[in-house]
């Protein structure tokens, strides 16, 4: 580490963020995870003013009068609305660093591995501009990987399966780099879209994201349940009668509503496997799948995924961190995770 950024790391905290597009989480050295919000600004359209950042404005998803609009920036795994994924990089910085506000830190952000240059080397002056002195970039699945402990550096091949809100990336990892990987705009997201498609014909019943995300967490899953399916209240509009209704939903029903874009994720992943070399395909028949981002909290995932793979398959500690967890591990050692880092 040159003798600059050891003086100065001993002044700055440095950052570590993930931008997904579903949450941003950021982590301070020395401190842990400090901030964990949805990825969502509440835009007032008629004059462009932010009313509101984070949990707050993804309460206002699906509830907002007039001009007001919940903006997610990063919904399908590229920024389609830069200046609120700015403002809304900006706000949490900003809280993230309130009491040292003059000391620069070091970023190191994760970001979907689908985004173009053009929209990196944006992401990377909107940090900038928010004060950092420095901002490294990391693909996710590299960050997850990192953040589950995997030998990323060495000649090992790891697979991570990260299922997001808005893409799911899979990727085989070894010596530094992504050897094999694959990026599909197929995730939690589209899981609510095929929620509320099922409603919609199996029921009548018009129900609005928020309610198809939070049925997919109180009861969804992958994998029969063995006794334990869940039974839950879907409350919306009837599409016949026009009037609020409620009806009761299983598990079971859930898991028929999002079987095709699950489908499409174990594709993914095998396609992924069809295509990497022997011997990382030999490695990762030994040491396993990881899996991690929300979706890896669906129920029965990891059985699915070893039924349709063969391979063992593990869900890591706490898979809405793990990204950010690696960026912070990357700077505590920044010399040693060099190679990782995204050209830009
Ligand atoms: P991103 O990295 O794209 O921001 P996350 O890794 O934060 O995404 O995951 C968010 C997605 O995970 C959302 O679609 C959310 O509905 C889903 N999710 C979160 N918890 C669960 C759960 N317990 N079961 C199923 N899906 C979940
Ligand atoms: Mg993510």
């Amino acid at each position: 580490m040159n003798l600059w950024r050891r003086v100065w790391s001993r002044f700055s905290r440095d950052i570590g963020i993930d931008l997904g597009t579903a949450n941003t989480l950021v982590h301070v050295r020395g401190k842990g995870v400090i901030l964990r919000e949805p990825s969502v600004v509440a835009v007032d359209r008629s004059n462009g003013s932010v009313l509101a950042v984070g949990a707050e404005a993804k309460r206002m998803l699906g509830r907002t009068p007039g001009s007001i609009e919940a903006v997610r920036p990063l919904k399908d795994g590229v920024i389609a609305e830069f200046d609120v994924a700015e403002v809304m990089l900006r706000h949490f910085l900003r809280r993230a660093h309130r009491r040292r506000a003059l000391v620069h830190p070091t970023v190191v952000i994760g970001i979907p591995s689908g985004i173009t240059e053009v929209e990196r080397s944006a992401v990377r002056d909107a940090i900038l501009r928010a004060g950092a002195r420095d901002a490294l970039l990391i693909e996710e699945p590299m960050a997850a990987a990192i953040g589950s402990n995997l030998p990323v550096s060495e000649p090992i091949g790891s697979m991570v399966v990260d299922i997001g809100g808005g893409t799911s990336e899979v990727a085989v990892i070894a010596m530094n780099g992504i050897v094999q990987g694959r990026s599909v705009r197929v995730a939690g997201d589209e899981m609510d879209q095929a929620i509320i498609a099922y409603m919609h014909h199996e029921f009548s019943l018009a129900i609005g994201s928020p309610t198809a995300e939070r049925l997919k967490l109180e009861v969804g899953s992958v994998y029969p349940m063995n006794g334990q399916e869940r039974v839950t209240v879907a409350r919306g509009r009837d599409l016949l009668t026009g009037l609020p209704k409620a009806v009761e939903v299983t598990s079971e029903q859930i898991r028929e509503a999002v079987m095709e874009p699950v489908r499409s994720i174990i594709e993914a992943i095998q396609m992924t496997l069809e295509e990497t070399p022997p011997e990382l395909a030999a490695d990762i028949m030994e040491r396993g799948i990881v899996l991690t981002g929300g979706g890896a909290l669906l129920r029965g995932i990891d059985l699915r995924l070893h039924e349709e793979t063969h391979m063992p398959v593990r869900v890591v500690e706490d898979p809405l961190a793990c990204v950010v967890l690696g960026t912070g591990r990357v700077l505590e050692d920044l010399d040693r995770f060099a190679p990782v880092f995204s050209k830009c």
